[in-house]
């Protein structure tokens, strides 16, 4: 998991002041078209990465979760810094978690997110806290094919051998700008020189 940087929160989100709570955006079209910009947004504010697992994601295979779940926090399923744009992976991340909620919790947009976690060569997430753990259980980031395929990536970083910064420059973005599909393994690489 990456820690998420925050912009101030978008002038666009005064349009959501007239509904009560997240659900209500169901029942109109101008509701939908919000529910649709939200997620466009969040996308491009977590260049182009699921909050959770890091896969890459676009309108089409992501959606607005919200942290704290909106059926148990009905008045925080409107507040900007309670929704992420999560994969619709079955198995994992907002799927996984449901409904789902407690303080152990490790939000992306946590300030120390990133010092809970550790990565393994095999691309086994290693918790290094309580709060990692319960997490990373609930999340299932240590899935088989998540597993496989940091592992992959942390194989791509070591055929650039030690040149951190090529992997910064060639590998960590794509073209657009947006970070290339589990970042989160490859900033690790990049930072931790044990795994190496
Ligand atoms: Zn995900």
């Amino acid at each position: 998991m990456l820690r998420i940087e925050r912009n101030p929160q978008p002038e666009f989100w005064d349009g959501l002041k007239k509904f009560k709570n997240y659900n209500e955006l169901d029942n109109t079209d101008e509701g939908k078209k919000m529910r649709s910009l939200i997620r466009e947004y969040l996308i491009k504010e977590q260049k182009g990465i699921c909050a959770y697992c890091c896969r890459s994601i676009d309108n089409k295979s992501s959606l607005n979760e919200h942290i704290k779940p909106r059926d148990s926090f009905d008045n925080h399923s409107l507040d900007y810094d309670n929704i992420v744009a999560s994969c619709t992976q079955s198995d994992t991340c907002s799927a996984a978690k449901g409904n789902e909620y407690s303080q152990k919790f490790v939000s992306p947009l946590d300030d120390d997110v990133e010092n809970h976690f550790a990565l393994a060569p095999n691309g086994m997430i290693i918790c290094l806290t309580e709060k990692a753990e319960y997490t990373c259980e609930l999340l299932n980031l240590n899935s088989h094919n998540l597993t496989q395929v940091r592992k992959a990536v942390i194989d791509v970083c070591k055929m650039y051998g030690e040149d951190i910064e090529d992997i910064i420059k060639y590998y960590l973005y794509k073209d657009n700008g947006d970070y290339q599909a589990y970042a989160d393994a490859i900033k690790y690489y990049c930072d931790h020189s044990e795994i190496r």
